[in-house]
């Protein structure tokens, strides 16, 4: 009886981290990753179908290949060709996501450049009217134009 009991604790606890785990968002994420890069091959497959097939096809046939060492290669050629393919209409993609992603978004300003001590050179504060570094006296403070 007591080994029951143990193993019930032993089957909550094993439950428990198992919820902690489905539930941590990393998996969660990598699941929704998974599942979106499934489709997202899809989309990939299909603007290579479209656009670029008819231009593959009017190159001579790669995976026409026949038999032996010659075929081998050709066949693989075409699976070069074809990855090199994806590749690029991946990097299509996502140019163009990125390019999307910036329409709205206001172009961030040239960040000011630190003010520094002239005597020690160390980052100081803007409105500082003495160096805490060096204690030296500042001069006024006058933001540069840009
Ligand atoms: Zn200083």
């Amino acid at each position: 009886m007591i080994t029951k009991g143990r193993e019930i604790l032993m089957l909550k606890k094993l439950l428990k981290e198992f919820k902690d785990f489905a539930m941590k968002g990393n998996v969660i994420d990598m699941a929704v990753g998974v599942i979106i890069g499934a489709a997202f091959g899809k989309v990939v497959t299909a603007v290579i179908d479209i656009f670029l097939q008819p231009l593959l096809d009017s190159l001579p046939k790669l995976e026409a290949g026949g038999t032996g060492f010659a075929g081998s290669v050709l066949s693989f050629l075409g699976v070069l060709v074809e990855f090199i393919l994806t590749a690029l209409v991946l990097f299509a993609i996502i140019k163009a996501v990125n390019a999307a992603k910036q329409i709205g978004k206001k172009p961030e300003a040239p960040k000011e450049k630190p003010r520094t001590c002239p005597f020690c050179c160390t980052e100081i504060a803007k409105e500082a009217t003495r160096c805490p570094h060096c204690t030296s006296e500042l001069p006024k403070y006058e933001p540069k134009k840009a």
